[in-house]
């Protein structure tokens, strides 16, 4: 007869919301040479998902990019309509659509398009309808 006594072990797999804890905190104790190491590495392996990482920053942070060449500060915008999208705290932490010059306070008017803000960034200039 063999005794019925369970093992205590490992789990098989990582629940996934404890393997993202666990990047986050790596990610906390990362000094700023390892997150350049990683990104660097990480546009060399897929570039794609690079570029989505910093397009996710871009907006996390609130950092617009800039033309390289000119130094002119990319708007964000709606890639399906191609309307001024912008952030209004008084109306939540949403993207919302607008009508105004977009830098003069109480100066723009929000506008509901009947589709939620697809966000996208662009430089002066640039057709929203490219890429
Ligand atoms: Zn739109």
């Amino acid at each position: 007869m063999s005794p019925i006594i369970t093992q205590p072990g490992m789990p098989a797999h990582v629940h996934p919301d404890a393997a993202a804890r666990q990047r986050c905190d790596r990610l906390a104790r990362a000094t700023a040479e390892q997150a350049e190491a990683a990104l660097g590495y990480l546009s060399m392996i897929d570039p794609l998902m690079f570029e989505i990482a910093m397009d996710a920053a871009d907006l996390i942070t609130g950092t617009a990019p800039r033309d390289e060449a000119t130094g002119d500060e990319a708007v964000p915008v709606c890639r399906r309509c191609g309307g001024q999208v912008g952030i209004f705290l008084d109306h939540g932490l949403d993207w919302q659509h607008f009508h105004g010059d977009g830098t003069t306070a109480g100066a723009q008017e929000i506008y509901d398009p009947g589709h939620l803000p697809e966000v996208t960034w662009r430089l002066p200039g640039e057709n929203p309808q490219q890429s």
